[in-house]
This record gives C-alpha cells, sequence and structure tokens, in this order.
C-alpha cells in the first residue's frame, strides 16, 4: 500500500504551479524508485451499471440528459460480475474495477456491492471500484469488503 501523504494547502498549490513536464519528469523519478519502469499492470474495468445517470458531465455518454443512443441497464447480478471478473483473470488482469452511472450508491445497492468486491477478492485479484459520491460508513463497508482502490472524478 503506497505511503500515505498528508497534504497542505501550500503543497498542492506548488504542485499545480509546476510546468507540466517537468511535472512528468518528476513523477517518473518517484515512479522508478518504487516500481519497475518497464513493468505493466493489467487491470479491466467493467461497467456493472450502465447509462442513466442523473449527473450533467458533458464529455459523458451515460449521462440521462443526452441523446447517445446508449442503452441503460440496472445494477449487474453479482454472478454476471464475477464471470467478467473470472474471464478477466484469465486473460492475466491482477486488478478489476467495477464502475456505476449514478450519482452514489443507495443504501440498497450495498449488499451487492460488498458481495461483489469480496467474490472478486477471493479470486485473488485486486479489487477497485469508481460509484460517484460515498458516505463515510459507505466507504468503510466497502473497505471491509476488501476494496483495495477508489477512483472518483472530480468533477462529478
Ligand atoms: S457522474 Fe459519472 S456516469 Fe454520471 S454523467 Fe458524470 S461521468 Fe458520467
Amino acid at each position: 500500500m503506497a505511503e500515505r501523504i498528508h497534504w497542505t494547502l501550500g503543497q498542492a498549490q506548488q504542485l499545480f504551479d509546476k510546468p507540466f513536464l517537468e511535472l512528468m519528469f518528476e513523477a517518473q523519478q518517484v515512479h522508478r524508485q518504487h516500481f519497475d519502469p518497464r513493468q505493466v499492470q493489467v487491470s479491466t474495468l467493467l461497467s456493472i451499471k450502465t447509462g442513466a445517470c442523473p449527473e450533467d458531465c458533458k464529455y459523458c455518454p451515460q449521462s440521462a440528459r443526452y441523446r447517445t443512443g446508449l442503452e441503460a441497464e440496472r445494477l449487474m447480478q453479482v454472478e454476471q460480475v464475477l464471470d467478467s471478473a473470472r474471464q478477466a483473470k484469465a486473460a492475466g488482469s491482477t486488478r478489476f474495477c467495477m464502475g456505476a452511472a449514478w450519482k452514489n450508491p443507495h443504501e440498497r445497492d450495498m449488499p451487492y456491492l460488498e458481495q461483489m468486491v469480496k467474490d472478486v477478492k477471493e479470486m485473488g485479484m485486486e479489487t477497485c471500484m469508481t460509484l460517484g459520491a460515498l458516505h463515510g460508513d459507505q466507504a468503510e463497508r466497502l473497505a471491509d469488503a476488501g476494496l483495495d482502490f477508489y477512483n472518483h472524478n472530480l468533477d462529478t
């Protein structure tokens, strides 16, 4: 697990003010201190709930506000997700990410999401989710189920 850094506002501002190529160079140096620069982790991303999102991110075809021709789907069944995870593992992925198009998960979704994380983790893969805004207790529950990583678009 990566070392946790407690950023001050000033430190974050300094980072934002750096010229982009300088930032790239520094990032590569830090990366090389901790990882093999030629190694790439293969991850698979599955949309576990597609379309009909109430948000309006301008670039996103999953927003209910734009006509993109995308067919909306309900939250996938746990077993369907596990089938995809098995296929991903067989194809060489070591991390499996599950993403849902909504503003945030509802309480009724949580047991299914926790089960997905638990079962994918038991397959020996790293688990990753992107589900929009979480409450603190939802984050704790997913972590307890075995969630390793959480992604969140800053514009959602
Ligand atoms: S919140 Fe996520 S799924 Fe919804 S419109 Fe924005 S990027 Fe798309």
